[in-house]
């Protein structure tokens, strides 16, 4: 039996629902959070949780949302703006 997977992913600061597409959307197109998230103190990124339903037997929905709290250190994750990244260095490499 196939399976229909759909996978979303809420945004974190206005909990907007994005279909995932690849490759996946760095930025809420409702409010320009990013969906990516970094522990300041670990200094790395800290993948998404999801949470999954099955409305049909052979339909499942997963829906991705960023991380709140570091899982290492448990300090409060940085929500990194589409204008806090446009001067980031990381992406002159
Ligand atoms: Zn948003
Ligand atoms: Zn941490």
């Amino acid at each position: 039996m196939a399976i229909k997977m759909t996978v979303d992913l809420q945004c974190g600061a206005c909990a907007a629902l994005v279909h995932l597409t690849e490759p996946g959307p760095k930025f809420c197109p409702c409010c320009g959070a990013g969906f990516d998230r970094y522990c300041l103190k670990c200094r790395r990124k800290v993948e998404m949780f999801f949470e999954e339903w099955w409305p049909e037997d052979n339909e499942c929905v997963r829906t991705y949302t960023p991380a709140k709290r570091c899982p290492t250190c448990n300090s409060g994750l940085e929500v990194e703006t589409r204008e806090s990244s446009r001067d980031d260095t990381k992406y002159n490499h």
